[in-house]
């Protein structure tokens, strides 16, 4: 789950991170207002779940009160990645002497939470990243002993000479880390870590993705989704209980299990089609289940045939075979529908599906061959 800078920094915050304390608005009066309040010169920054909002005209500076209101409208005008801005969060702009990058991701070939820090910090990370790598300096933590000092001071020493600054941004490290174990994050991010003209060390950004398994027992980070900023079929798959992830090709996908959806979607590929979601209807899919996976599927307008590829085993295909109807019964679906299915019940499926005329297909390159030649003619 994607986490907004401003709800980010109240994690960061908490876990004693130096950041300038700001507020959020949605219209530009409001912005105006925090403004106001905050004093001097602020920083307007658009609150989306996307980065690189500065090089997408997401991020101003604004001298007074009213300049801020200017920019916020303009702000809560832009779209950003796809994405409509709907709040604005206003703080209190920070004299930068330099700008250095402090990420921390839970690394799956590490099996542990890696630090990278770069003195090239800022809007060009990326660029950094993909071009000049030695210049980001990785460090694994051993989660039994958390980030060591001597860890964190190693760290900081590649993005600062001044002691001072050196043991501030080793400081900053260990909270982040304990921001980052605590909140169950997968990712956490400051860039710009700064340091300011009169020395000062700051993190003027906050990036958090929270890993979605732990948002599922702990409430008070499940308040914090933000479901206006989500794809509205990633919500209602979510409502559903079913395990969907939008993806921008013309194949919808309905399968039981992750693996085998993670094969289908390969196989689709393979065969020179896109895959328009990863779908996985569960072990034990009802026919409540399809009918909700072949609503949600429905609604995506790229969406040119649809895919059922069920292995029967815990999972009844007679089950799969009724939702099916059971769905076609209550909405009308106008794209082309290949099932391929075989396993439990498959008999009983197959006569479901014969009695409504839809043929059901056994064998898996079949099936997908078939649904990628149908999406392409009808595309
Ligand atoms: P991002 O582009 O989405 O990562 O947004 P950031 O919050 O990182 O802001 C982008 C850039 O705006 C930063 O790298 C800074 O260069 C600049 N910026 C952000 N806050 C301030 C500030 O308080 N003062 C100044 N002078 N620049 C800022
Ligand atoms: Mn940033």
């Amino acid at each position: 789950m994607n986490l907004h800078e401003y709800q980010a920094r109240g994690l960061f915050q908490a876990a004693g991170i130096p950041m300038l304390d700001g507020d959020v608005a949605s219209t530009p009066a409001e912005a105006e207002e925090v403004a106001r309040q905050l004093g001097g010169e602020v920083v307007v920054k658009a609150q989306v779940h996307a980065g690189g909002r500065g090089k997408a005209g997401g991020v101003k500076l604004a001298a007074t009160p009213a300049e801020a209101a200017e920019w916020a409208e303009k702000i809560l005008a832009l779209t950003i990645k796809d994405l409509p801005v709907t709040k604005v969060l206003v703080v209190p702009a920070a004299a930068i002497a330099s700008e250095t990058y402090v990420g921390l991701i839970m690394d799956r070939e590490s099996q542990r939470p890696v630090f990278m820090v770069s003195a090239a910090g800022g809007v060009d990370i990326e660029e950094v990243a993909a071009t000049t790598p030695e210049k980001i300096t990785r460090l694994a933590v051993d989660p039994r002993y958390g980030l060591l000092p001597h860890q964190a001071m190693g760290l900081a020493f590649t993005l600062y000479q001044d002691f001072k600054q050196v043991r501030a941004a080793a400081k900053i490290m260990g909270q982040l880390y304990h921001a980052f174990v605590d909140n169950g994050a997968s990712l956490a991010e400051i860039n710009p870590l700064v340091a300011t003209s009169s020395g000062e060390i700051l993190a003027l950004d906050a990036k958090v993705v929270l890993d979605d398994n732990e948002v599922g027992r702990r409430p008070d980070l499940a308040v914090l989704r933000d479901e206006s900023a989500e794809d509205p079929s990633e919500v209602a798959a979510r409502r559903a209980d079913l395990s969907f992830i939008k993806l921008h090709g013309n194949v919808g996908c309905v399968v039981n299990g992750a693996g085998l959806a993670m094969a289908t979607m390969d196989l689709v590929k393979y065969y020179g089609g896109e895959p328009a979601n990863f779908l996985d209807i569960g072990g034990s899919s009802n026919p409540e289940k399809v009918v909700n996976a072949l609503r949600i599927i429905t609604a995506d307008r790229d969406v040119k045939a649809i895919l059922f590829n069920i292995f029967g085993g815990i999972t009844r295909t007679d089950d799969v075979a009724n939702g099916i109807v059971a769905a076609t019964k209550e909405f009308k679906v106008e794209v082309p529908i290949v099932i391929r299915l075989t396993g439990t019940n498959e008999e009983e499926a197959i006569e479901i599906l014969e009695g409504v005329g839809m043929p059901a297909l056994n064998d898996m390159d079949e099936a997908v061959q078939r649904v990628v030649k149908t999406a392409q003619e009808a595309a």
